[in-house]
């Protein structure tokens, strides 16, 4: 099994949407009109290179994402609090076939979230599964969701998604848990409060555990520090997310890969967990070598 993270462009947010300011209506008024913003942060990617077939893990944006039609007209504040930096051939789709992965054979592609810089290379993957929470897709679709951010009126016509329901099984300490792999080695956990039904994605490999945790925290400094972004619709649910993120590993070492982080990519390749954060206390299971979990059920 292999993991590549693939960055897909570039994107850069008002300050105040990274690091929420300020409580209710007014955090979300810091976020749109704030003057600073961020540096350029990537737009990650991930493909799983898994026996039982190749998994992607995110679509990034498109490369017109900055065309002035791009959002419609009663988002131009969102529009003016985010930028883009993609060219075409960083997309998802030639991306992968310059590392000689054909999109043709993806199995499954899973949406952390419905966010337009994770969904908008969907039409990459006409043959795929594709995997969204019950609640993200609810949340997401119809004019309701168009109302609330979501770009649904640029998601294919043939896109429509397999949508799972979270159950908490007792076992990760998230509200729930749900096997991809027959192997039990690919699941995804319910990590929402960025957006209604925000999950991310657990690859264990044996000793550890990489997470592929889409925009649950935007860096890793940030999943520490107990941050609030200033875009997430349940400021109080995010904060309880990150809670269950670091209690997960605090008890399974685990590589925690946000979408937005240039550090991931590193981190990956070293396999470097957030118990080897010095002072941050190391989990007692660290190289046993033992599976985690060893569940055999699987999605489908
Ligand atoms: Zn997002």
């Amino acid at each position: 099994m292999k993991i590549h993270a693939i960055s897909t462009g570039e994107v850069q947010i008002t300050q105040s949407w990274q690091v929420g300011r300020g409580e209710g209506i007014q955090r979300l008024v810091n976020t749109l009109l704030d003057h600073y913003v961020t540096e350029w942060l990537p737009i990650f990617c991930f493909v799983i290179e898994h026996p039982e077939g190749l998994i992607v893990v995110d679509t990034g944006s498109p490369s017109n994402a900055n065309a002035p039609i791009y959002f419609p007209p009663w988002m131009r504040l969102v529009q003016r609090a985010v930028r883009f930096r993609i060219e075409p051939e960083q997309e998802i789709g030639p991306q992968m076939l310059s590392r000689g992965l054909s999109p043709q054979d993806v199995r499954w592609v899973v949406l952390t979230h419905l966010h337009q810089d994770h969904d908008g290379g969907i039409y990459h993957f006409p043959k795929a599964e594709f995997i969204v929470s019950s609640n993200e897709w609810q949340a997401a679709s119809g004019l309701k969701g168009r109302m609330g951010g979501y770009l649904n009126q640029r998601w294919p016509q043939w896109f429509s998604p397999t949508l799972i329901d979270f159950t908490d099984d007792g076992v990760t300490g998230f509200s729930g848990r749900h096997l991809l792999t027959v192997s039990g080695d690919v699941f995804f956990v319910s990590t929402p409060g960025h957006s209604a039904g925000h999950m991310s994605v657990l690859v264990d490999e044996a000793d550890h555990v990489v997470m592929l945790a889409g925009d649950s925290a935007y860096a890793q400094a940030l999943l520490l520090d107990g941050s609030v972004d200033g875009i997430g619709p349940d400021p109080t649910l995010q904060k309880e997310t990150k809670q269950r993120i670091l209690q997960f590993a605090a008890e399974h070492p685990t590589v925690f890969l946000p979408t937005h982080e240039w550090d991931s990519a590193r981190r990956l390749d070293v396999r470097e967990c957030i118990g080897r954060i010095p002072g941050y206390q190391e989990s007692s299971i660290f190289h046993t070598g033992i599976p985690l979990f060893s569940s055999k059920t699987a999605l489908n």
